[in-house]
């Protein structure tokens, strides 16, 4: 996949905005403490801002986890989470759509990588699963999206630009 660029300011704000929605929307469909997000934060990170060993051809987004050392400095005992936007993939086929925008897009990446982040925090989904196990959570978490976003936004377009793109839903 070429590269279509990375994401200006203007669509940073915009990732916030849809981070902000799909961290509300998350929080009802799970019926998480009303702290959930305040007491787990979870970082938002482009191409950019990561390692070249995370960026990949073929995903929107992924999730990452890592420990972050403690006030000691050693290594802190709670895992934290961050998603990684593969921004380059996102605008690419935002271009190829003619008809999706960021914000659309972005809520729907972002809810579907917090539904992961639940998911591993809270359902004992294991992070180094089988690629078999892997796929089944993909299937669960698309179809959690999918139920959260239809009473929000069109989600039909969505929906059939994954299926279009069946690897880009893999993330
Ligand atoms: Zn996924």
């Amino acid at each position: 996949m070429s590269s279509a660029g990375s994401f200006t300011s203007a669509d940073r704000t915009t990732i916030s905005k849809a981070a902000s929605l799909a961290e509300g929307l998350t929080w009802s469909f799970f019926d998480l403490p009303a702290d959930e997000w305040k007491r787990n934060p979870y970082g938002i990170y482009t191409r950019r801002e990561v390692d070249k060993t995370l960026h990949e051809p073929d995903v929107f987004a992924r999730v990452v986890r890592y420990r972050p050392p403690n006030r000691s400095g050693s290594t802190g005992d709670r895992d934290r989470y961050g998603i990684v936007l593969q921004d380059s993939n996102i605008l690419l086929a935002l271009l190829r759509s003619g008809a999706l925008d960021l914000w659309t897009l972005g809520l729907f990446v972002l809810t579907h990588e917090l539904i992961h982040i639940v998911r591993f925090r809270k359902h004992n989904i294991d992070f180094f699963a089988s690629a078999e196990e892997r796929d089944n959570e993909e299937k669960v978490v698309q179809a959690m999206t999918k139920e959260i976003l239809a009473g929000v936004t069109n989600t039909d377009r969505l929906l059939s630009l994954y299926e279009s793109q069946a690897e880009l839903t893999r993330g």
